[in-house]
């Protein structure tokens, strides 16, 4: 295996599938299916998920909300989701799901709590990350890596729907738009490739955190991942690398 622990981050569109909002048994069930496959092949395994199903805090704008108060409704939507994911593998398989949340919920969720996190994930438990860094002004990405850092992943995961990795360029309306197999933190950010906010690719960046970008939508994506292929693109150091031309969303399926 090249990773023995990961973060999966997760967006709240993986666990709306196909709809616009809310939720969708079948992306739930497939979620659910390929964090437990990796768990199953003996990577220990936490997951960071969004909240865009429900609310971001970009939308209060349209109802005069102020942004921090919009982003509590973001981060509250995240525990919503955390709970589901918990309930869904729960019912999937047997592995032990902890739920830790940045904002004290008490009732519903573990405190996070940094030490314990790492314990868990020691003991071989899942951990599902809730209410991001718990502070406004930052989307999930942010926690993402930074709950990579703190719990000594070896890389970030950065699930996608709907696109297999990083891009020139819009590849929905650049026809000439090609995929990176491998390409650094500072191209990523200076052109402005939007892989994930600039926020947390300087911060993987600073810490030398991989982060690999992947259609989540491939069965078994995740897990080969972590067995060594290239599969999507990786966000590293070094230069840039494109990869083969071949058919849009087609190479890994
Ligand atoms: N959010 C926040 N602080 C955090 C993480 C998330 O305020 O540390 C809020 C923010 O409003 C964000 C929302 O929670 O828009 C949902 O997260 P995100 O937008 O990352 O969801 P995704 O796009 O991944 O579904």
């Amino acid at each position: 295996m090249r990773y023995s622990r990961v973060l999966v981050k997760l967006s709240g569109g993986a666990v709306a599938g196909e709809r616009e909002w809310g939720f969708s048994p079948d992306a739930l069930n497939h979620i659910a299916d390929e964090v437990l496959a990796l768990h199953s092949a003996g990577v220990e395994v936490s997951v960071v998920v969004g909240g865009g199903n429900i609310f971001k805090g970009e939308l209060g704008e349209e109802w005069g909300i102020e942004r921090a108060e919009a982003d509590n409704i973001g981060m509250m939507a995240t525990v919503i989701n955390a709970l589901m994911l918990r309930g869904v593998l729960n019912a999937r398989g047997d592995a032990e799901v902890r739920v830790m949340s940045a904002i004290p919920i008490n009732a519903v969720a573990e405190p996070y709590i940094r030490l314990r996190a790492i314990n868990h994930l020691s003991k071989g438990f899942i951990v599902v990350h809730a209410a991001g860094t718990g502070n406004p002004y930052v989307t999930t990405d942010y926690p993402a890596v930074q709950r990579a850092l703190e719990l000594r992943a070896q890389a970030l995961l950065s699930a996608k729907n709907g696109t297999d990795g990083v891009y020139t360029a819009d590849p929905g309306t650049d026809p000439t738009a090609r995929r990176y197999l491998r390409v650094s933190y500072d191209t990523t950010i200076q052109e402005d490739l939007r892989a994930l906010d600039q926020s947390a690719v300087l911060l993987a960046r600073d810490h030398d955190l991989p982060i690999h970008v992947f259609d989540f939508d491939a069965p078994g994506a995740m897990r080969c991942i972590c067995e060594g292929e290239d599969i999507g693109t990786l966000i590293g150091h070094g230069s840039d690398v494109l990869a083969e031309r071949k058919a849009l969303n087609a190479e890994h399926r």
